[in-house]
């Protein structure tokens, strides 16, 4: 298996210095709340400095985007068609919450034939089948890559629950979604809560692109935005669907090559991962 060090994030992260050696800029803590539009092109974007509160203007040749559809559409200044901004408001996405925890040991134990360090289970991810739990899935970081855990006899875990934002789970607080978690943990017998030393909660936002709501409609957005000819909409919320890492690299790579070969229509980047079987759990 070929796994970055620490994790795919360092691909993005090597990749972000290659483009500040050769001199281009990365914003972070950056919002883009607004696109300048005139016919046929996109002019210019606004910005929103989450660190300085600072709103910049910014113009360019090319604009990709990669944030979620209902977003950019609502981000266009002027007036736009009707029936755009409908199918973009009634686009549906699910969001995420995941725990990670430190633990000393698990409960459980590696009952394969591979020899693993401190006889740890060897998964890297455990799907969760158990009716009476609310978890879909554990992962173990030692598995992914031992640089991911400072101290190799701790066990670093992340559990995964599948929420929309703003629903009971959403709204708990840090610690009782921290003690609800490893309750459930303890009930399905995995864990002792009394070994747990740290923990996190993260939320994520639109983690889901739905496939229900307004989607059956979504060739009015993708007619409306394909008319800016240096618009490109790469992704998987950028283009609404569920695109995995290797898909939407690939949409970015589809749409520069159709810049450098003077390719004018985006069918190509809209028909990467169109088929509508792919159905893999991530
Ligand atoms: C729990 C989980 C597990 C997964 N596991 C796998 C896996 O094992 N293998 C795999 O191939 N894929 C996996 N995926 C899918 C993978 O994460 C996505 O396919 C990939 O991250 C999509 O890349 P992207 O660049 O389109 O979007 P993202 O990585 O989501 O990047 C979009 C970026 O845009 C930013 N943004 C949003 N709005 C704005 C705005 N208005 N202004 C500025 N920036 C904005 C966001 O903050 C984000 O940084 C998983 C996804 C989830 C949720």
């Amino acid at each position: 298996m070929i796994y970055p060090k620490y994790g795919p994030g360092q691909l993005w992260e090597e990749v972000g210095e290659i483009i500040t050696e050769n001199g281009g800029e990365i914003h972070h803590n950056s919002n883009v709340v607004g696109l300048e539009f005139n016919s046929g092109e996109i002019v210019a974007i606004k910005v929103h400095d989450e660190s300085t509160g600072e709103l910049k203007r910014i113009e360019g040749d090319y604009f990709f985007s990669s944030m979620p559809v209902k977003d950019i559409i609502n981000a266009f200044e002027g007036n736009l068609p009707a029936d755009v901004i409908e199918v973009a408001n009634g686009l549906i996405y699910r969001d995420f919450i995941t725990v990670g925890l430190l633990l000393t040991k698990l409960k459980i134990k590696n009952e394969t034939k591979l020899r693993t360090l401190n006889d740890l289970v060897s998964d890297n991810w455990i799907y969760i089948q158990e009716r009476d739990v609310e978890m879909g899935r554990i992962q173990i970081f030692n598995n992914w890559s031992p640089y991911l855990v400072n101290d190799d006899s701790k066990v670093w875990i992340s559990l995964e629950y599948f929420c929309n934002e703003g629903d009971k789970m959403w709204n708990l607080s840090d610690e009782k979604f921290k003690d609800f978690a490893i309750n459930e943990l303890e009930k399905i017998n995995i864990i002792d809560g009394n070994d747990v030393i740290d923990n996190v909660v993260i939320r994520v936002q639109k983690t889901y692109p739905a496939y229900f709501g307004t989607y059956n409609k979504f060739d009015t957005i993708k007619d409306f935005v394909d008319q800016f000819e240096n618009l490109f909409l790469i992704g998987r919320n950028g283009m609404h669907r569920y695109n995995n890492m290797d898909h939407s690299m690939l949409t970015a790579m589809t749409a520069v090559e159709n810049i450098i070969n003077n390719v004018k229509s985006k069918d190509n980047i809209w028909n990467i991962n169109s088929e509508k079987e792919y159905q893999e759990e991530n």
